[in-house]
């Protein structure tokens, strides 16, 4: 009998070693052809991670936010995009979850916790992505069902999805979220085309007066739409908060691999001072910002509030990501610019950190609020 130590220890062994001896292997070449992991995926979904924090009673193993944390680590370290296939469907999880009507939940979670379906998350418009309460996507009841006509852009996983979570207006000062099962009026009318997160989709979709069931009113619940999909957004701040730190960990992985090799004026690069001093900042940076993101985590497992907690992590985590993809450049030299390395991977992932999950200007703001209001 394995006691819950133990049990974490496995799951968290095997997506190492998946990470390790499937996904790193094969990110690389799939990123620069563009295409989308199938394999991949099929081994996660046997492995169970569509399902980590969907509860038990739904067919989940509800793992709690330290060990998704690590989970994430482990995946982005291989590559993003892999970490992306998960990371809104997890959201989408989370939301129906904890605001789902027992109905909804028992209908939508097992088919989401076993991959069978897979989630997507459309809260992004062409003219409203940080300003939420800016959309203009409408929902118009009609007898048993709800009406939706707009686009949303940027929608992450829209061609491999079949169940999303729609944010939309069912009033000038009432947003509501809606789960909405892939089909008539659900229209991927493209594909964006992206600077890195390569090999998986992000669209833009057009809901071309697309009737959705009234049953399908997130909670029953009119006018509570924002407050729902935040509910998620807070545990995807954890997550891409991971998603950071296992991508400054893989590019210092290669520095140090690098400056152990390359030699210059007689010795390795890794017995020059200036090396050392980026090594070093680099390895401080990538600890500092995994301790915060399980600091948020755990607060979260504690069923604590972690807002404040989660914006700073996902802040200092990406900006992290992006300045030790940059440094593990220097370290490489030309070798980090060439396609035959992948920190050039690393330097085109990070900046999506940077933005997704509410933008990093944002977190400051929520961090200031949150700060202001606690020393009241
Ligand atoms: C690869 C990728 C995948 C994505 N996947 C999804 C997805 O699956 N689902 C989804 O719904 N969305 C998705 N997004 C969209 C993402 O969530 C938005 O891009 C993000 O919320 C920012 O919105 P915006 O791009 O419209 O920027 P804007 O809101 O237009 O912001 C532009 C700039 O202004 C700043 N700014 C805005 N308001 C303020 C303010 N009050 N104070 C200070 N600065 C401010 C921002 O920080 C930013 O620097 C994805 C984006 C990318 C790039």
């Amino acid at each position: 009998m394995r006691g819950p130590v133990q049990e974490r220890e496995l799951i968290l062994s095997t997506v190492r070693t998946f990470v390790d001896r499937e996904v790193v292997p094969a990110a690389s070449a799939l990123e620069h052809r563009n295409e989308y992991p199938t394999a991949l995926v099929e081994r996660m979904k046997a492995i169970g991670l569509f399902g980590v924090n969907v509860p038990e009673a739904y067919g989940g193993t509800a793992l709690g936010a330290v060990l998704y944390a690590e989970i994430f680590e482990e995946l982005a370290r291989g590559w993003m995009s892999v970490a992306g296939v998960l990371g809104t469907h997890l959201v989408i999880c989370d939301v129906i979850a904890h605001h789902g009507t027992p109905e909804q939940r028992q209908r939508f979670l097992p088919v989401l916790a076993s991959a069978a379906k897979r989630g997507a998350l459309a809260l992004t418009e062409p003219d409203a992505g940080s300003d939420l309460k800016a959309i203009r996507t409408t929902a118009t009841r009609e007898g048993g069902d709800y009406v939706l006509s707009g686009s949303k852009m940027w929608i992450t996983n829209a061609r491999h999805g079949g169940i999303f979570v729609v944010l939309a207006r069912t009033g000038p000062d009432s947003l509501s979220a809606f789960i909405v099962e892939k089909g008539a009026g659900v229209r991927v009318a493209r594909d964006i085309d992206k600077l890195g997160y390569k090999g998986i989709e992000t669209c833009e979709v057009v809901f071309d007066d697309c009737r959705v069931p009234a049953a399908n009113l997130i909670g029953l619940e009119e006018g509570r739409g924002l407050r729902h999909v935040m509910t998620g957004l807070e545990a995807e701040r954890i997550n891409v908060a991971a998603r950071g730190v296992g991508l400054a960990r893989a590019a210092l992985d290669e520095a140090l691999k690098y400056a152990r090799l390359r030699r210059t004026f007689g010795k390795p690069i890794a017995e020059h001072q200036a090396i050392q001093l980026l090594l070093a900042d680099m390895a401080t940076k990538v600890e500092a910002a995994r301790q915060l993101t399980r600091f948020a985590a755990a607060k979260k497992d504690r069923g604590e509030r972690c807002d404040l907690e989660a914006g700073m992590a996902k802040l200092f985590a990406t900006e992290t990501a992006q300045e030790v993809a940059l440094d593990a450049m220097r370290v490489l030299g030309a070798n980090g610019y060439s396609t035959d390395f992948p920190i050039e991977r690393f330097y085109r992932d990070a900046p999506l950190l940077i933005i997704g999950g509410g933008t990093n200007e944002i977190q400051r703001l929520v961090i200031a609020r949150a700060l202001l209001k606690r020393d009241q």
